[in-house]
């Protein structure tokens, strides 16, 4: 399967990485949009949200479970922003789900 996130976990291709365990693997953003930002993302492969089953509830609980800890341990106890972007319209560019945390500044509402 060509999926840039799927060679990343395979370490075919390099990346920051911060944590990883059975279920997940968790590394920096090539592209950072705030002082922190890194991307959480499942080890199997689905492909946007609309993919989800039931059967990928507790994997998607573990990945928000994952951003939490890993969030606070790199100093964003202040506060931080998780980001689910699905399909075109709602900016998502790689095909393959992860969680976006983004932390160490202040953040605004709405959204760009
Ligand atoms: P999306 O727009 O799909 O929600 O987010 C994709 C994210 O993946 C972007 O923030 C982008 O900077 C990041 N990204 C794209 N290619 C790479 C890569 O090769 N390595 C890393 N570490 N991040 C990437």
């Amino acid at each position: 399967m060509d999926c840039l996130f799927c060679k990343i976990i395979d370490g075919k291709i390099p990346s920051k990485k911060i944590y990883e365990d059975e279920q997940c693997f968790a590394f920096h953003d090539i592209n950072p949009q705030a002082p922190v930002h890194f991307l959480v993302i499942p080890k199997k492969h689905i492909a946007t949200l609309n993919d989800l089953t039931a059967e990928d509830s507790a994997t998607v609980g573990h990945l928000v479970f994952t951003a939490q800890k890993l969030a606070n341990e790199l100093g964003c106890e202040a506060g931080f922003r998780t980001v689910f972007n699905c399909n075109e319209q709602g900016g998502q560019t790689v095909y393959h789900i992860h969680l976006h945390v983004l932390g160490q500044r202040q953040m605004s509402w709405p959204p760009g």
